[in-house]
């Protein structure tokens, strides 16, 4: 047995780096070294067991699992039914039509009614659990919580829990409220979605937090650790932004052991 592990398969925000039109400093570095390639917002954990759980499965899906020299893929794990998290669905489904084995597809109730109604035929191939009252994966607790997505509605962060540790993925969420503020509260480790670094428009007018809120997020959730991801082409890896010692960025492939 070995201790489970995350590795981020995308750090990117809902379009990804680079800009297929931009050429900004950020995107063009993106497309030469490519410290700022981010795919669209995904993660792997890996069990202690070695077990796969995937979480969110976007439109970058074939080139993370090509990347990650994964040819199958048995579970995963969706936060929100929203287009950069779920649009490898189709593919993934149809790679088990292929193998014939259906893959475990694990999310709350309402999220399968717009996975549903957006793709009808994946339930050929694709099993889905409903997960409202948690699920368990390997040693893990896994339950899903509320939070707000600002003008995007809701989302879902998931609390992983067993014992002597604690941590959530947090990678769509703004203007947590209280109530959903406390299933995340002193926490191993906080992975949270911020797509800038600060962001001029309104907090009311937004879908995720900026890297300045999440500090100040941090100052009520008390987490041990924090990894921001879900970044966009405002986000520069290879800055030294003014952040706690506790606080660092994700970047493509980055693995951090839960423990
Ligand atoms: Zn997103
Ligand atoms: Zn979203």
């Amino acid at each position: 047995m070995s201790p489970s592990t995350l590795t981020f398969l995308g750090t990117g925000d809902s379009i990804g780096v680079p800009r297929v039109y931009c050429d900004c400093e950020v995107c063009t570095e993106a497309r030469s070294t490519g410290v700022n390639r981010r795919y669209r917002s995904s993660a792997l954990l890996t069990g202690d067991e070695g077990q796969r759980l995937l979480i969110d499965c976007g439109p970058d899906w074939l080139d993370q699992m090509r990347l990650m020299e994964l040819r199958q893929l048995d579970h995963a794990l969706i936060t929100h039914a929203h287009h950069d998290h779920i649009a490898g669905l189709p593919e993934w489904a149809d790679a088990c039509r292929w193998t014939g084995l259906k893959g475990n597809v694990y999310a709350p109730a309402d999220v399968f009614v717009t996975v549903r109604s957006q793709y009808p035929w994946l339930e050929r191939h694709l099993r889905f659990h409903n997960n409202d009252a948690g699920c368990r994966f390997g040693e893990w607790s896994i339950f899903p919580t509320p939070v707000n997505h600002g003008r995007n509605g809701m989302s879902y962060a998931y609390v992983f829990e067993k014992t002597g540790y604690r941590w959530a993925y947090c990678s769509d969420a703004i203007l947590l409220s209280e109530q959903q503020k406390e299933p995340l509260k002193r926490l191993d480790l906080l992975v949270l979605g911020t797509n800038y670094y600060k962001e001029n428009a309104e907090p009311g007018s937004r879908s995720v937090y900026d890297m300045t809120e999440g500090v100040q997020l941090m100052e009520e959730l008390l987490p041990g650790r924090v990894v921001f991801t879900h970044m966009s082409h405002g986000v520069d890896g290879r800055n030294r932004y003014e952040l706690p010692e506790r606080v660092s960025l994700a970047f493509h492939g980055l693995s951090i052991s839960l423990l």
